[in-house]
């Protein structure tokens, strides 16, 4: 089949991205407009039956599989590695691992008591005691 090189096209008004061939047009419109709905929140065309699954998947808050907060999606990454409570960060003093909760109220006493060991070496002694 061959395609003429200079065949016009044209760009839907609904879905506003695809360059249709003119002849096509009619058609793509009428399925285009019956079936695409463009989401609100990032512009993409998605199809209306699927719309609240789209939303779903992509732009719901989603739980923090950690603290099980619900948070923005965007903001999960920075709230694990920076906000969550129940993240695991480790402790200055003995790089034991624990929740962020924990933390300070564990480096109060580790701090404490690490003082007088020599953490280059003592490190492991101190942590078994
Ligand atoms: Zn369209
Ligand atoms: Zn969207
Ligand atoms: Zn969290
Ligand atoms: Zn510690």
């Amino acid at each position: 089949m061959e395609i003429p090189s200079e065949m016009s096209t044209v760009v839907c008004s609904h879905c506003n991205v695809r360059a249709i061939p003119a002849p096509n047009i009619d058609l793509h419109y009428a399925h285009c407009s019956r079936n695409l709905e463009k989401c609100t929140i990032c512009g993409d065309m998605v199809p209306r039956k699927h719309a609240e699954e789209h939303y779903m998947n992509t732009h719901a808050p989603v739980a923090c599989s950690l603290c099980r907060e619900t948070v923005e999606r965007e903001v999960l990454a920075h709230h694990k590695g920076a906000n969550c409570p129940q993240r695991i960060v480790t402790c200055e003093y003995c790089e034991f691992p624990l929740p962020a909760v924990d933390l300070s109220k564990h480096q109060e006493f580790c701090g404490n008591r690490t003082e007088f060991c020599d953490l280059a070496t003592n490190t492991f002694d101190c942590v078994n005691e």
